[in-house]
């Protein structure tokens, strides 16, 4: 009996691996080798499966297959248009690596399933499996870190659209001039991260404390340590620091604003806010809920919004669960 399945999430310094049944049973994780163009990658994945399989007795008899999430575009579950922070150019990510492991399984590339989708949507599809979305079968997930990310799952499938782009929430352009310097990775200007990844809180924090008469203690934080991050400015304004508030009250405008506005589109089950800056907890949350529920066309504005809670597991539950899903 099929039972067995792989989860793996690769990212740019670090390969997540998950062995799955119905639940997680073990994971582990190996160094991404980007040199010559990222060309060893799947080699290293298709060999520590392989070990994995030796180690608990797995043979093509008792695997399901293997499911992964990129840092790119992907088109057909399989190919991944390109992925700048691993080097790769387009690389037909489900077929090589079908090749690899059916060497070293001495079976025929056919009976190796893999599938491959951008990380992002992956990992709402893992929040959707076991975490904050479990009780759902859609979601919308925002993913605040470094930048801003995000994934939509429609009847507990993701969502990765015609050119694989999809759930490019970040990249909604939404935010008004006079509220972002410069422009966004993408080379457009007024776009969501902007101003709510932990980049664009810091930047916009530093820019309102030029300006604004409160007395404050992150501008004692910028002066004797040099620099702010985004958990200072959330702690900060947990504690009642009047600009902290103000600049925290803008971050969660613009992220109830965006939010109700695919949920106005989509209308999903819930809305789901994960990644880094997620750790403010309840705080977070309910500022964006207060924001989206003015934002929100009736009847959308009671979605219920939630924290996730899977954290960095949740790559390799989502990459799993679109081989455990797939019929
Ligand atoms: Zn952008």
């Amino acid at each position: 009996m099929k039972k067995w399945t792989f989860g793996v999430d690769l990212g740019g310094t670090e390969i997540k691996l998950g062995l799955f049944d119905s639940q997680l049973q073990k994971h582990w994780s190996i160094p991404t080798n980007c040199e010559a163009q990222g060309s060893f990658i799947l080699k290293d994945i298709a060999k520590t499966i392989k070990e994995c399989c030796d180690e608990y007795g797995i043979t093509m008899d008792t695997l399901k297959g293997i499911g992964i999430g990129v840092p790119g575009p992907v088109l057909e579950s399989n190919i991944v248009k390109h992925c700048v922070n691993l080097g790769w150019p387009r690389v037909a990510v489900g077929t090589e690596l079908s090749k690899m492991l059916a060497e070293l399984f001495e079976c025929s590339p056919e009976d190796m399933r893999v599938m491959v989708e951008n990380d992002a949507n992956v990992a709402a599809l893992g929040e959707l499996w076991i975490g904050g979305g479990k009780a759902y079968n859609s979601l919308v997930m925002a993913t605040i870190g470094t930048g801003v990310g995000g994934g939509i799952i429609l009847n507990g499938k993701i969502l990765s659209g015609a050119s694989g782009g999809a759930g490019e929430i970040g990249h909604i352009i939404c935010v008004d001039e006079s509220d972002v310097d410069g422009r966004c990775n993408c080379g457009h200007k007024g776009c969501l991260e902007q101003i709510s990844s932990a980049t664009g809180i810091v930047n916009y924090a530093k820019r309102y404390l030029e300006h604004a008469p409160e007395v404050s203690i992150l501008r004692n934080r910028l002066r004797d340590a040099g620099d702010i991050t985004a958990k200072d400015v959330l702690d900060a304004a947990k504690a009642g620091d009047m600009a902290a508030v103000r600049i925290m009250d803008k971050v969660f405008m613009y992220l109830g604003k965006a939010l109700a506005g695919i949920c106005n589109v989509v209308n999903p089950e819930c809305v789901l806010i994960g990644g880094g800056v997620s750790a403010a907890g309840e705080y977070l949350r309910a500022g964006i809920e207060q924001y989206f529920k003015v934002f929100a066309f009736a009847g959308i504005e009671d979605t219920p919004i939630r924290l996730a809670v899977l954290g960095n597991q949740a790559g390799i539950a989502g990459a799993a669960y679109m081989i455990i899903s797939d019929k």
